[in-house]
């Protein structure tokens, strides 16, 4: 499955669909953009320039947020703080929809001290995405 940013200069491979799709309404989450899917870092091929941003602004830093330098479109995360760990995420809003119909999104509720799952629906079941 082939995906593309908004100005189609970066594009993002994955070898098989996400399992599931999870939007979460955390500052990082809500500021990128992104509804994400996760995968082994050997799944996802990331052609084109991209640059990164690591927040500044939390005590606890851990992921680099990566972005097409031209468009802006947010296209993946990587843990950089346990790079041992073999997992990645993708922005799987680049990807066309039709492509992702049935899989489960699963929405996130980060405003209190852990994750509260407020909905699970399906691409393709009206609601957006
Ligand atoms: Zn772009
Ligand atoms: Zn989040």
């Amino acid at each position: 499955m082939k995906g593309q940013c908004l100005c189609r200069k970066v594009t993002v491979e994955i070898d098989e669909a996400p399992e599931y799709i999870n939007i979460c309404n955390c500052r990082f989450c809500r500021s990128l953009g992104a509804a994400w899917g996760y995968f082994r870092k050997a799944q996802v091929t990331v052609t084109g320039e991209t640059k990164s941003y690591r927040r500044d602004d939390l005590d606890e830093i851990f992921l680099d947020g990566y972005f097409c330098p031209t468009c802006g479109t947010c296209t993946h995360y990587v843990n950089f703080a346990q790079p041992e760990r073999d997992r990645m995420a993708v922005n799987t809003r680049l990807f066309e929809q039709d492509e992702l119909d049935g899989i489960e999104v699963r929405y996130l509720d980060l405003r209190g001290e852990d994750y509260i799952r407020t909905a699970t629906g399906k691409i393709g079941d009206g609601c957006a995405f």
